[in-house]
């Protein structure tokens, strides 16, 4: 689990998920209340689920999967991530370079 730089505070998995739905490129700490940005290498780990979607749609097209079962699929493939996500990003308190 991500641990905030400026305080030593381990987040826990509802923490991260709750920061991790904002639209900005910085997570507030929940107990300083400090920016803490994903480090380069986390988002490199991270950056590798938005090809989930498209994954998942081309499979569906090419094996003929219906619908209602892709549906599911790509529900619970999120769930998943979702799941996983917060185990796999770390923080750092200095806005990186995005590449
Ligand atoms: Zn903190």
């Amino acid at each position: 689990m991500p641990k905030c730089q400026s305080c030593g505070t381990t987040w826990t998995w509802l923490q991260c998920v709750c920061r991790l739905c904002t639209l900005g490129d910085c997570l507030t700490c929940p107990s300083c209340r400090q920016d803490q940005f994903l480090t380069i290498k986390a988002r490199k780990k991270t950056s590798l689920f938005v090809f989930i979607a498209p994954l998942l749609m081309f499979i569906s097209v090419a094996f003929g999967i219906e619908p209602f079962v892709s549906l599911a699929l790509f529900v619970a493939s999120f769930a998943v991530v979702l799941g996983i996500f917060p185990f796999l990003i770390e923080l750092t308190d200095e806005r990186g370079p995005m590449w």
